[in-house]
């Protein structure tokens, strides 16, 4: 393993993002990381793979810059590099909030929890464990016992929030996300909303999977990540699979976008169904004239009618 993935984030004033966006692109391709970092007012967000070297060197670098004080880096071994391209991209925020009301989380945040009170709080049954993922990420793996929110992007969650807010109110609250940045901003937000006892999880997933004394437990399946990887282990003691394949329900792991590319959706498929269903999530995707995996496979128009009726069956099943 001659290779890392960092993930790391730190919320904390940049004076001019564009400016910092420029030059920190050129230092990341002198590195030769590859990866996506979001810069904004408010802070910095990033995940890049690259060589122990260089990442060595760019963890240094960072944490010597007093504008990244205390910063962490959740650190993976990897067999080479886990993007194509390196992005520096200016944002209005580093992770899409989008709330009228917004909140620094330097000013206001849940209580900082280490993976042993996380996994104490998992085992609580006075505590309700919110994640605060989307659901494609949580019907991969998540938290025994956690609460899955119906949202397919984060911007969604306070609405959601406050559609079902009797069920959590008066309760105490913990949430977590992959490496801690989401709930940052999201517990700020429920203490606002008038929760009074909100904590998260430091550091998220990627920190309570490597922790040595709680090694993972208590969650089941695997973690969603943004990179080529498309999912890492997180429970160390048991291993259990909890995705379920799109067509069939059976277990599976393997995510694939849908081959419409106006639709894209994130489902869990195994290759002989991916083959099967044109690599699509219904008859309507499967048919569009741009389906991806047609074109790849350079599917005849005879061979695709005859799969897309491989739809009427699952109907009528
Ligand atoms: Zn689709």
């Amino acid at each position: 393993m001659d290779y890392r993935v960092l993930l790391y984030y730190k919320y904390t004033t940049i004076e001019d993002p564009e400016t910092f966006a420029t030059e920190h692109l050129d230092f990341c391709k002198d590195l030769e990381l590859k990866g996506r970092i979001l810069v904004s007012g408010e802070g910095i967000n990033g995940t890049v793979s690259g060589t122990v070297a260089a990442t060595d060197k760019y963890m240094e670098t960072l944490k010597a810059d007093p504008r990244f004080e205390g910063i962490t880096f959740k650190v993976d071994e990897a067999e080479g590099h886990a993007f194509k391209k390196m992005h520096v991209r200016p944002r209005n925020e580093i992770v899409a909030l989008d709330l009228e009301d917004d909140v620094n989380p330097n000013e206001l945040t849940g209580k900082y929890l280490s993976p042993k009170e996380f996994k104490q709080a998992l085992l609580d049954d006075d505590t309700i464990v919110i994640d605060a993922r989307n659901d494609y990420e949580f019907d991969l793996g998540h938290f025994r016992g956690a609460v899955r929110p119906n949202i397919t992007r984060f911007r969604d969650l306070p609405d959601w929030i406050k559609e079902n807010k009797e069920q959590f109110m008066d309760k105490k609250i913990v949430t977590y996300c992959t490496g801690g940045i989401r709930c940052e901003k999201f517990s700020g937000f429920l203490l606002k909303e008038g929760f009074e006892d909100v904590a998260q999880l430091e550091g998220g997933i990627a920190t309570y999977g490597k922790d040595p004394e709680v090694q993972g437990e208590l969650w089941d399946g695997k973690m969603y990540v943004f990179d080529e990887r498309i999912s890492v282990d997180v429970n160390h003691v048991e291993k259990t699979v909890v995705g379920k394949e799109w067509f069939d329900g059976t277990p599976c792991e393997r995510y694939i976008n849908c081959s419409n590319p106006e639709c894209n959706k994130q489902i869990l498929v195994s290759e002989e169904n991916e083959a099967r269903y044109l690599g699509a999530c219904s008859h309507e995707c499967a048919a569009h004239e741009r389906n991806r995996y047609v074109k790849k496979h350079n599917i005849s128009d005879v061979e695709k009618a005859r799969r897309l009726e491989n739809f009427n069956a699952l109907v009528n099943q």
